[in-house]
């Protein structure tokens, strides 16, 4: 056995085995191996921002503990590594960037500004990744922007096509008009503004009816008022017409039971489209369309003289000159709750357009019974799923009007507009820049390209099923559900829920068996990380002072599994305490093992048996919440052990026989070999580079402590006698240790005499114990009386006391 060196660059150390591993491959996947179970991970590919931050580095910790321990249970890992390259966040930075708008250049060419700038930031990315010692395996290594990839993705979408999942319809949807695209429910933040309510008269044949309204702007494109049926003061009015301000449209007056009788004035006017409740009610009294706003929520003719305008612009407008006209009765502020976009938070319209949409209500039930069969971590979280998919009115709208994205593979013919979508050789394909040759059913033979591409959670909503290897490796269900979707818990209502449905309704199974969710990290002041706060933290700051197993024990440590985390430093500290006492007692080990021949086995004396009992508790509780993604309690448990109980207690306890000779020095040192192996691999997930180098040097120099085995829990070496008695020991050593160390006397001076007075119970583990005391404290002649007295009492046992004379 090799003794560490006395000092270690843990930074250097660190890059060492990340460089050595990759070389090793040893967190490669197995695809040929059919003897070990398969453990897959869902890997989220993140959407590379240009920065890896404490959240990602909790998120990453999760995944790699999760995986470790799992190689460690003789699992074949499959931990898969990809970049979500696509979507809006890109093409907005692109465009302040070079201030342009994706328009003003060819589709391709700012395809290529978006690939170029990605590149740099998934750059940044997987350093970090590597540098936190992340156990993926590289060689699956993806970006959703690749034609791979996009042809996996236009495939699905044709699949889902033919089973008559995916379909081209007009419905009302989500609108950027900052953006100009369609965005999905998921996509729009909620926020309470404050804003204004105006009161406004509709004119009926013999008087008028006030409507009150936030949004006079869409008076253009009212079609109806709204009344609730019961309600007396306007019951008379129903079936009639009324005529609105200022653009003079005559609109039916309905009875609608969705109007609330106590907003407002109880009478409603309904717009295509102010709300989704305006959409509700268009569909169900058959009301008609009037086009209120373009693409870039500019108002259309129908709003007359504010034709042109913004819809802002255009509502201040109207609202001056309905003032001036008497036509505002009452106005006053007001707290609305607005969706805004969840890129560039411009106010969301609701418009009508035809779009491609995927059906996901219908899948409700399915999603709700599966998000119940499978297992969450924490089991608090399943809920969360449950209630956005059963609180979804729409289907989803999938195609976008953007440029970075993957392009809907169709056609239409120019004389019919029949759909000619893609066929799966043709795949991928971008119809704006390949023509299709054909010829149509109706002997058309020119196309005209689908210029939309698809919202990028239709990209990363299929991973369980392409990191399993569909669809073209045969054995790809092997992998298939995933065994964990590992996500944070605010992106369950898209990630969790979009691999949901997508996997179900592709292949009617679940996506993943279990769902790993982190929370989210906050600043050390408690309050959400910001840069704006001064809270900020990211891993360029952390890894030069702390490297990575330090940070690691802190990600894994700092919260129970799904709740929010805030950043300390001083837990980072602490982890990088822990270190060098480990290094200090695994390195005392190295150099007390050098004389060691295992031989024929000794018998272990009282302290052995203790210390090794309480491993086997250590075992079992770590493995428990191992096994339960517990992963705070699994870090405290074993650190507790090796620092408090090993290092404090069991070394000191040992130091004496251990210098010494005999059966007492061999049984120690059979302890330590024993003990020593089995507590580094309890850490080993949590940080694997200390524990591989201490492996490395004093146990096996060729195989990695990561493909060991995880340590089994022996309950036969558990012994409750040894436990009970070695704890009197203990705090006996620890307590007379401590004044001799307050007298004034060097801890290796030894002292005359002790003696110990104890009521029976404790006496006898005493006695016990007595070689163990005299040797550690150096103690001539030891004396265990029965009964009360001594000069001063222990601790954690008060009935004993003790009297020293030196
Ligand atoms: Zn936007
Ligand atoms: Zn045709």
């Amino acid at each position: 056995m090799n003794v560490l060196p006395r000092r270690m660059d843990f930074l250097q150390m660190e890059e060492k085995w990340q460089r050595h591993w990759e070389e090793e491959g040893i967190h490669r996947y197995d695809w040929d191996d059919d003897t070990k179970p398969v453990y897959s991970i869902d890997t989220p590919p993140p959407y590379p921002s240009g920065d890896f931050h404490m959240g990602n580095f909790l998120n990453w910790t999760y995944f790699d503990v999760r995986a470790r321990y799992m190689r460690m249970r003789g699992y074949n890992v499959l931990f898969p590594q990809g970049w979500d390259c696509h979507g809006l966040p890109t093409e907005v930075r692109v465009e302040k960037a070079k201030g342009i708008r994706k328009s003003d250049v060819p589709p391709d060419v700012f395809r290529r500004m978006c690939e170029e700038w990605i590149e740099q930031y998934i750059d940044v990315m997987k350093t970090a990744v590597i540098r936190m010692g992340c156990s993926v395996d590289w060689t699956t290594e993806y970006r959703t922007m690749e034609p791979e990839y996009m042809r996996k993705i236009q495939l699905s979408f044709l699949l889902l096509y033919e089973k008559d999942m995916i379909y081209k319809g007009e419905h009302p949807i989500n609108w950027c008009p900052r953006c100009e695209t369609a965005i999905a429910d998921a996509e729009v933040e909620h926020e309470t503004k404050r804003g204004r309510i105006y009161t406004i008269p509709f004119y009926t044949g013999d008087g008028e009816v006030l409507i009150a309204t936030t949004r006079p702007v869409y008076l253009p494109a009212c079609v109806a008022l709204g009344v609730h049926p019961a309600d007396e003061r306007y019951s008379h009015l129903i079936g009639g017409k009324a005529r609105v301000p200022v653009f003079g449209q005559e609109v039916p007056i309905i009875a609608n039971d969705e109007v609330d009788p106590t907003f407002g004035t109880g009478a409603m006017m309904i717009c295509t489209y102010g709300d989704k409740a305006d959409v509700v009610a268009v569909a169900r009294f058959n009301l008609p369309v009037v086009k209120l706003i373009d693409g870039r929520g500019i108002l259309q003719p129908v709003a007359d003289k504010y034709a042109g305008m913004p819809i802002a612009e255009g509502q201040e407008a109207l609202v001056e000159d309905m003032r001036e006209a008497g036509l505002i009765r009452e106005e006053h502020e007001l707290d609305q709750e607005v969706g805004l976009c969840w890129r560039c938070d411009t106010p969301i319209e609701v418009v009508t357009a035809r779009q491609w949409f995927m059906r996901t209500i219908s899948l409700t039930d399915k999603v709700v019974e599966t998000a119940k069969r499978i297992t969450w971590y924490p089991d608090w979280m399943r809920q969360r799923l449950i209630d956005w998919a059963t609180g979804l009115d729409w289907d989803w709208v999938l195609s976008r009007q953007r440029v970075f994205a993957t392009p809907v593979p169709a056609w239409y013919c120019k004389s019919c507009g029949r759909i000619r979508l893609a066929r799966p050789e043709e795949l991928p394909v971008d119809p704006k820049v390949t023509a299709i040759d054909d010829v149509c059913e109706c002997g058309g033979t020119e196309f005209v390209p689908d210029t939309d591409v698809m919202d990028t959670w239709f990209d990363s909503s299929l991973t369980c099923a392409i990191h399993a290897g569909w669809p073209d490796k045969p054995n790809w269900r092997r992998q298939f559900p995933a065994s964990v979707h590992p996500s944070g818990q605010d992106i369950i209502r898209t990630w969790a829920y979009y691999l949901m449905v997508r996997h179900l309704a592709l292949f009617d199974e679940t996506a993943y068996d279990s769902v790993l969710i982190n929370g989210m990290v906050l600043g050390g002041d408690g309050r959400k990380m910001s840069k704006s706060l001064g809270n900020y933290v990211s891993t360029p700051e952390v890894f030069p002072k702390y490297g990575a197993d330090a940070p690691r024990q802190w990600a894994a440590a700092g919260g129970s599994t799904g709740t929010d985390i805030p950043f300390r430093w001083e837990d980072v500290e602490y982890g990088w305490r822990f270190m060098r006492k480990l290094w200090n007692a695994c390195r005392f080990t190295g150099m007390r093992l050098q004389d060691y021949d295992p031989g024929e086995g000794v018998e272990p004396r009282l302290l052995d048996r203790w210390i090794v009992s309480k491993l086997q508790r250590t075992v079992k509780k770590a493995t428990e919440a191992m096994e339960s993604c517990d992963f705070m309690n699994a870090t405290e448990t074993t650190r507790n052990f090796i620092w408090h109980i090993f290092c404090d207690h069991y070394l000191e306890a040992a130091k004496t026989r251990l210098y010494g000779d005999g059966d007492g020095k061999k049984a120690a040192q059979q302890t330590l070999l024993y003990t020593v192996e089995r507590m580094i691999k309890l850490m080993a997930p949590i940080t694997p580079h200390i524990t591989e180098e201490i492996w490395r040097t004093m146990y096996d120099p060729d195989a990695s402590i990561h493909v060991s085995a995880w340590p089994g829990y022996d309950e036969s070496m558990v012994d409750e006698d040894a436990e009970k008695t070695g704890d009197v020991i203990i705090a006996a050593i620890g307590d007379i240790r401590r004044e001799k160390n307050r007298m004034g006397v060097s801890l290796n001076a030894s002292m005359k005499s002790v003696r110990l007075y104890a009521p029976d119970e404790y006496a006898e583990a005493l006695r016990l114990g007595s070689t163990d005391i005299e040797d550690t404290l150096k103690i001539e002649s030891l004396e265990i009386a029965a009964g009360v007295g001594g000069d001063v009492n222990l601790e954690d046992y008060p009935e004993i006391g003790f009297t020293v004379t030196l």
